[in-house]
């Protein structure tokens, strides 16, 4: 287990689900974590004051937001980009405006805030951005939009590994399969399709994704950059 003591961490999204893992795990192992929401205040209040962080409430689906809450956090060790929507359905109905707004979180904050942190970021610098396995694969209609967003993230990891490679910082994106989540729990309508073509048949737990954020963050990934970190349980195979 890596020990991030002395490390500083936001994470972009983190008061629900993988991002709360991953604010756990971090502060669990001595690092100063601080963590972004935009709804949900009570569970952001619990999981500070649980973990020692600092809940901060801003809405990635604002550049200026996202922009200036990453330069208020000075020089970060670890970015973690985690917040997402999930907008599934007909493209002929589904609300375009709903669709737009989930393309700001989960795109567009990526982008900018990746881009602000590199500003301060020391050598040794890791930026991590949640994409998803259906950057790779959307095996069901109505996920259209959604992967747009996660296919968005890969070219977005694979050009800034190289512009932040000479600082020294690396850049990578975790592709989670289904995780257990408010976004997606295991006793959802779409489990049972889902887990028929899974290799192991059942849901990721967030804890088994921030395993995988606690790695690249670490000391052993230092040569790893402009990936794609796929923890699906074989969603995609
Ligand atoms: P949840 O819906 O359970 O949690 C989402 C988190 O992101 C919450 O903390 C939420 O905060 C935050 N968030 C959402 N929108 C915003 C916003 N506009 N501004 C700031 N924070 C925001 O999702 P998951 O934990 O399941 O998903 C996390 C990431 O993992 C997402 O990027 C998702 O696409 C990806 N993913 C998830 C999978 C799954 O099966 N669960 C599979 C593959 C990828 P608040 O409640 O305060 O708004």
């Amino acid at each position: 287990m890596a020990n991030f003591s002395g490390k500083k961490i936001f994470v972009i999204g983190g008061s629900r689900g993988i991002g709360a893992a991953i604010v756990r795990r971090f502060s669990g192992e001595g690092a100063t974590v601080a963590f972004t929401y935009a709804g949900s205040t009570e569970a952001a209040n619990a999981l500070a004051l649980e973990t020692g962080s600092t809940a901060i409430q801003s809405d990635a689906a604002n550049r200026d937001a996202v922009t200036k809450v990453v330069r208020d956090q000075g020089a970060l060790d670890v970015l973690v980009v985690n917040a997402g929507s999930l907008i599934l359905g007909d493209p002929l109905e589904v609300d375009a405006d709903a669709v737009d707004r989930m393309i700001d979180v989960n795109v567009r904050a990526p982008y900018h805030a990746a881009v602000e942190a590199a500003r301060q970021m020391p050598d040794g610098g890791r930026i991590i951005i949640v994409g998803s396995v259906n950057g790779d694969r959307m095996p069901f209609a109505g996920g259209a939009a959604y992967a747009l967003t996660k296919s968005a993230v890969q070219g977005l990891a694979r050009g800034l590994a190289r512009d932040f490679g000479d600082k020294g910082i690396t850049v990578n994106v975790i592709q989670p399969g289904p995780t257990s989540t408010d976004m997606n729990p295991e006793d959802g309508p779409m489990s049972e399709f889902m887990h028929s073509f899974m290799a192991i048949k059942r849901h990721g737990r967030p804890e088994e994704v921030a395993g995988l954020a606690a790695y690249l963050a670490g000391p052993e990934a230092g040569f790893t950059t402009g990936a794609l970190h796929t923890i699906d349980g074989g969603f995609g195979a």
